[in-house]
């Protein structure tokens, strides 16, 4: 498979790396052009998702992304990446491409534990390591929005049909798990 990873900014590398460690194929998605490549999902990393948001919209690649992604391009976001993709963000009232039935609040943990490390279960496949930096957390969701992790009663990885989206960073930690959902994914998505 050939997955696009957004690369504006943030850690998009660490998602490349983790994709060529599988197997996969992944590109670069910087501009327009690298649009005109075919691609069987999207990562969204973790970054600022300010920044990334404004430069999606300078560089004129939001609304053909938003469309992709509304039109069924499997997705993944981490972090930023989850902010980027919330229907609504509780203490900002700006949102992006807002696709997703989830409630997101930015920032979430606080100055103190704003960076923690921890380990619990993802998706009923056992305890996967999980680093949080300056992480939100879902506050609420509907529909058809399924919870696969939970740290401190807090929801911290969902889906929504072909959509994954993760409080932390699964790429910064070695442990393939939540990329090797995110690929069985789209593979049933298919
Ligand atoms: N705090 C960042 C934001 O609001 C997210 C942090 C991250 O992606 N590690 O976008």
């Amino acid at each position: 498979m050939t997955i696009g990873v957004l690369a504006l900014q943030g850690a998009f590398i660490e998602h490349e790396q983790m994709l060529a460690r599988l197997g996969e194929n992944s590109f670069e998605i910087r501009q327009r052009r690298d649009l005109e490549r075919s691609m069987d999902g999207l990562i969204i990393p973790g970054g600022e998702s300010t920044v990334q948001g404004k430069l999606l919209r300078e560089l004129g690649l939001f609304e053909e992304l938003k469309a992709r992604i509304q039109g069924g391009l499997p997705t993944f976001g981490t972090c930023a990446g989850l902010l980027l993709l919330a229907g609504r963000i509780e203490n900002d009232a700006r949102t992006h491409f807002a696709v997703m039935d989830i409630t997101a609040v930015r920032n979430a943990y606080g100055r103190q534990l704003g960076s923690f490390h921890t380990e619990a279960d993802f998706a009923g496949v056992g305890a996967i390591p999980m680093t949080f930096i300056r992480a939100p957390y879902i506050a609420s969701f509907s529909g058809a929005v399924q919870a696969l992790a939970e740290v401190d009663g807090k929801v911290v990885a969902a889906r929504e049909r072909g959509l994954l989206v993760t409080a932390f960073h699964p790429e910064l930690d070695g442990d393939p798990t939540v990329h090797t959902y995110f690929l069985d994914m789209i593979r049933t998505i298919k």
